[in-house]
């Protein structure tokens, strides 16, 4: 409950600030107990930025599924060196993944690669920072500012109100250091096996193509449940 009233409490005084705004409010609001969450993928540069400008020791987690793109893991270092941030950590699958399992059970492989390592990480803080949009899915549509996590936590979306274009804007205004597999036609990029160039139409087609789902597993619902299809 005293969760659920700090997120109202911060929704009702930032949901409409800027987002470096948002994000000292959280920053504030949990010093030295929130993390970023970011897959240094195709936009991921505008959050980490806005980020650096306002504190590089905070923590930036990133999901090493072993199965990415090595234009990815390229770009993670050359991002992370330019924008001076201090304490990037990469979370491996803390158990055994057979190599072909992406093949048989997506949803497994996803709760191996993904849902375990960043579930342990995120034991140790109060809170998440996303790079999510509402206009990426049907169901972030209505995606708030902050929020709560399954597990209680505050999850704050600092980009939630951006456009496509406000992104590729402030990557451009910034000259920010563009992930390589961008300019090849992918617009959304995860793991390797699992994504395909897309139209810039639908950005996110090109995650799980032959499948209905949008999302990759890391993202709860309010009871505990992984949201299929949605945010
Ligand atoms: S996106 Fe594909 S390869 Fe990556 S963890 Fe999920 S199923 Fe496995």
């Amino acid at each position: 409950m005293a969760v659920e009233a700090s997120v109202e409490r911060l929704n009702a005084r930032f949901a409409e600030s800027d987002a470096s705004e948002i994000l000292r409010a959280a920053l504030n609001a949990m010093p030295g107990r929130i993390a970023v969450v970011s897959s240094f993928g195709a936009d991921s540069a505008v959050l980490l930025h806005l980020l650096s400008e306002i504190d590089r020791d905070v923590p930036v987690l990133m999901l090493e599924t072993q199965m990415l793109f090595a234009e990815t893991l390229d770009y993670q270092r050359d991002l992370s060196a330019h924008l001076g941030l201090r304490d990037v950590r990469l979370l491996t699958p803390i158990s055994d993944v057979p190599e072909d399992l992406h093949l048989r059970d997506t949803s497994a492989c996803c709760q191996l690669r993904k849902v375990e390592p960043l579930e342990k990480a995120l034991a140790e803080f109060d809170g998440s920072i996303t790079g999510r949009k509402r206009f990426q899915t049907g169901a972030r549509a209505a995606m708030p500012v902050f929020e709560t996590d399954y597990a209680g936590r505050v999850r704050v979306n600092p980009l939630a109100s951006w456009s496509a274009q406000a992104l590729v804007d402030h990557l451009d205004a910034h000259n920010l250091p563009r992930h390589p597999l961008v300019s090849k036609g992918y617009p959304s990029i995860g793991c390797a096996p699992c994504t395909r160039p897309a139209s810039s139409e639908d950005p996110r087609a090109g995650r799980w193509a032959n499948e209905t789902r949008e999302e990759c597993g890391i993202h709860f619902g309010p009871d505990g449940r992984i949201i299929r299809g949605a945010a």
